[in-house]
């Protein structure tokens, strides 16, 4: 399946092109096809499966051929639980809208909201949005809703979480009949379904399964940050979590050792596992580490291999791994026995291939999260999800 069957124009699959993404993600293939024909949808979809292309593609196709709209008018709707996703999706609208000609906007509580007034103040053709802010800007007649065409419920089930149900209701009750409903969630519990029932009609359904190299029940997720900065941020989540326990992955001896009494200084009591520590020493640590005498376990790859510990709440990639099956082998430590688990990856931008062979053998993209503080000079760029190594590239591929 290619990009260019799916029924989207040329313009758009060249943008895509353009980015590296060569094939469509299975969310896209199956949502973009039903989109563009008009019908509402549900989806249950996870971040990381590509779906804030497998909507804003088909919309911005079906917003191009139509005509612009008046001032403070605005045609597609996206909303979303927090600042940061509606910062991400924004900012993809207008990478793939950027040969059409139209325009995108992300507004959110917490921050003023002059500058947002005026960027409506023209119409905008999608807007993404947390609830709150918009029945804001709503009530300030900062923006109409009568040629909205698309509404796009993003993250349905967090939304429900952070409580934003009557919001959402409020909003719902005030656009025109005829909009087309999509939501996409990542699971499709009760609540969402009931909120479906009122927003979506007769919608066609899709269900992305999670893929088996992640297990549900560990939570994943990665810091961007820069390396010289990894220890001082280890050291920050431990003191501010207050961590029951970590077991943290590190590439070298030395820097295990080093990091330990980096530690040490910070008031962290932690021990290094290394080979080249005795067998008497290093069983006698792993004993301490299982009875929680000793919370924080700082290992090298190698050094780790046979370490059994049922329940690990929490494994830490400092450096992250190579290859890819090693980082599924690392997190499948934690979340044992049916109890849930976290796995947190420091990554640098120098990891950035290594992460995105990673996130292709996951199947899915980690999520990103910003500690306040740590955030890089040197970010990682934005992931490609099906990353296909250079030396293992078809000469006939876009990258
Ligand atoms: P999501 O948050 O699920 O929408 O995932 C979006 C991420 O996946 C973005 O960082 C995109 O760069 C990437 N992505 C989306 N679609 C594709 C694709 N077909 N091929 C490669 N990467 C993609």
């Amino acid at each position: 399946m290619s990009f260019s069957k799916l029924g989207l124009s040329d313009t758009l699959v060249n943008t895509v092109t353009e980015l590296g993404y060569v094939k469509p993600t299975n969310i896209q293939s199956q949502a973009i096809p039903v989109i563009l024909q008009g019908q509402d949808l549900i989806a249950a979809a996870q971040t990381g499966t590509g779906k804030t292309a497998g909507f804003v593609l088909p919309i911005l196709e079906k917003l191009r051929t139509s005509e612009t709209q008046r001032k403070k008018r605005i045609r597609a709707l996206v909303l979303v639980p927090t600042r940061e996703l509606a910062l991400q999706v924004a900012d993809n609208a207008a990478r793939y809208g950027k040969d059409i000609g139209l325009t995108s906007l992300a507004v959110f509580g917490g921050v003023d909201d002059k500058p947002q007034k005026e960027k409506l103040i023209n119409g905008v053709d999608l807007l993404v949005a947390t609830p709150g802010r918009l029945l804001d800007l709503y009530g300030q007649h900062a923006v109409y809703f009568e040629e909205v065409e698309f509404l796009v419920l993003d993250e349905a089930d967090r939304m429900l979480d952070m409580g934003f149900i009557e919001d959402i209701n409020k909003i719902i009750s005030r656009l025109p009949q005829d909009v087309q409903n999509l939501l996409f969630s990542a699971t499709l519990s009760n609540k969402v379904r009931d909120l479906a029932k009122t927003a979506v009609h007769n919608p066609y359904e899709i269900s992305i399964a999670a893929n088996s190299a992640s297990k549900a029940n560990i939570e994943q997720w990665l810091i961007s940050v820069d390396k010289d900065m990894k220890s001082s941020l280890l050291s920050h989540l431990i003191q501010t979590n207050d961590w029951d326990q970590a077991l943290i992955f590190i590439e070298t001896k030395h820097g295990a050792a080093k990091l330990a009494s980096q530690l040490e200084k910070r008031g962290i009591e932690a021990e290094a596992f290394h080979s080249g520590r005795s067998q008497a020493i290093r069983a006698q640590l792993l004993e301490d580490f299982k009875v929680g005498k000793i919370k924080y376990l700082i290992a090298t790859g190698v050094g780790a291999r046979g370490i059994d510990i049922e329940n690990l709440s929490r494994v830490v990639n400092y450096d992250l791994p190579f290859p890819a099956d090693e980082y599924v082998h690392r997190i499948g430590r934690t979340g044992r026995a049916s109890a849930s688990g976290e796995a947190i990856s420091f990554v640098s931008r120098d990891n950035f291939k290594n992460l995105c062979m990673i996130e292709s053998r996951l199947g899915h993209l980690i999520e990103r999260r910003e500690v306040e503080g740590f955030e890089p000079k040197k970010p990682i760029p934005v992931s490609i999800l099906n990353y296909v190594p250079k030396h293992k590239r078809n000469d006939n591929e876009p990258r």
